[in-house]
């Protein structure tokens, strides 16, 4: 259970901060998230934080 970042990030590092569980972190090239420690937001909001804040929907279900 985790979601996936791909590579259309700007990097604009919005969905670091909101990230309850701090999965979120900036890689060499784009951010990236921990399938470890990312819970899909479950048991902390209604929906993914860092979904709702990225301006270019580059997050999904990772595959
Ligand atoms: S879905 Fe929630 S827990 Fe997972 S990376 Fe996004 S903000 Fe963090
Ligand atoms: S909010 Fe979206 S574009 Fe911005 S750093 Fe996070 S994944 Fe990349």
């Amino acid at each position: 259970m985790a979601l996936h970042i791909d590579e259309t990030c700007i990097n604009c590092g919005a969905c670091e901060p909101v990230c309850p569980t701090k999965a979120i972190t900036e890689g060499p090239d784009i951010f990236i998230i921990d399938p470890n420690t990312c819970v899909e937001c479950v048991g902390h909001f209604d929906e993914p934080q860092c979904v709702k804040v990225c301006p270019v929907d580059c997050i999904a279900k990772a595959s």
